[in-house]
């Protein structure tokens, strides 16, 4: 494809990733994502259907982006999920089909997942203790997910990630059983900095418990770490391995140091409006696109304005973030 092909900002950032909600439903209630009641979801009709996703994935894929990850809400609660990735995996281009989920509903649909298509999976799970986690999602289900990720691992998934997010004052006794869990079990364990991007909108930078502060609790705990140099990297995790050789562990510190430098991602939420960045605060609407009998030219028309129109950082280290108007879930994280 020639460079003119690509999806490419006033930055010189090429955008090869595109991270789809399918629903901004969702089976738990994370205090750090949703509200703890009164949420209001889309309505069925305003969500994009599959074949819509479908064909702006065809034209996603014609532009550069080889990345897609399926995100919500929760990604299995939407209805024959399945068949979505099976119709993506398909599409010529598309390279790493990866889905993140909470893992709730993983036991009764990895082998499925599997079978369609999907490559890769990261499962979000913040404690191993049960009445924390309780507390933490609201409600009583790391049984399941548990089930969920021992179900997929089984099901042949081999690049499991587990993403954790780091709260100051709550996470520092989880982060020693998690990275002994994910040692044991051959998972990457990734702890993403608290984001301004909570339901409650109670985030505080106090609230926010920083990479080099896991790092500390790691190193202490279990031993030391050595970094993962990878110049060519883009994701958004800074990596590390364990001296011993065993397991790796990735630090998301998007509060802290933002990667944006790196960042090629764009997001399409559940009802079709493409974002350039979780804290944009300016949305294309493709949806109003694709129902109205947009042409896959004026689609691409408009992820190429979504592109040019992105900032050169979103600003949360320096606190010169605006305070988008969606939540997490709204979003797809
Ligand atoms: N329901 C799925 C799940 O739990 O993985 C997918 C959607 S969830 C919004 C995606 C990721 O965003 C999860 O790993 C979640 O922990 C993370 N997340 C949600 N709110 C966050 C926040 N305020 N700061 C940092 N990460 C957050």
């Amino acid at each position: 494809m020639s460079a003119s092909g690509l999806l490419v900002d006033r930055f010189g950032r090429v955008h090869t990733d595109l991270r789809i909600s399918v629903t901004d439903r969702c089976n738990i209630r994370c205090m750090y994502c949703m509200p703890a009641a009164g949420v209001k979801f889309k309505p069925h009709e305003a969500i994009l259907t599959f074949e819509e996703i479908e064909r702006l994935v065809r034209v996603a894929a014609g532009l550069g982006v080889a990345k897609i990850r399926l995100t919500g809400g929760e990604p299995l609660v939407r209805r024959d999920v399945c068949r979505l990735v099976e119709a993506l995996a398909a599409i010529p281009g598309i390279r790493d089909l990866a889905m993140t989920t909470n893992g709730v509903l993983l036991a009764q649909h990895a082998e499925e997942l599997k079978r369609a298509g999907l490559q890769r999976l990261n499962v979000s799970l913040d404690t191993l203790d049960r009445e924390k986690f309780r507390e933490l999602a609201r409600r009583d289900e790391l049984p399941r997910v548990l089930e969920g990720i021992a179900a997929a691992q089984r099901a042949g998934f081999t690049q499991i990630k587990l993403n954790t997010v780091a709260l100051r004052g709550q996470s520092e006794d989880d982060v020693v059983p998690l990275a002994r869990f994910a040692r044991e079990h051959g998972f990457e364990l990734r702890f993403i900095e608290f984001m301004p991007l909570d339901g409650d909108g109670r985030w505080n930078p106090e609230r926010v418990l920083p990479g080099e502060e896991i790092l500390r609790i790691l190193a202490g705990g279990i031993g030391p770490l050595d970094p993962i140099v990878d110049p060519e990297a883009r994701v958004p995790a800074t990596e590390y391995g364990f001296a011993d050789g065993i397991g790796r562990v990735g630090v998301i510190a998007s509060v802290s140091e933002p990667f944006c430098r790196r960042c090629g991602r764009l997001r399409l939420t559940a009802e079709g409006r493409l974002r350039n960045c979780l804290f944009s605060t300016e949305e294309w609407d493709a949806r109003a696109l694709l129902r109205s009998g947009g042409t896959d030219e004026q689609l691409t028309e408009l992820m190429r304005r979504a592109v040019l129109a992105k900032r050169a950082e979103h600003g949360t280290d320096t606190g010169r973030f605006g305070q988008p108007e969606r939540a997490m879930y709204q979003i797809g994280g």
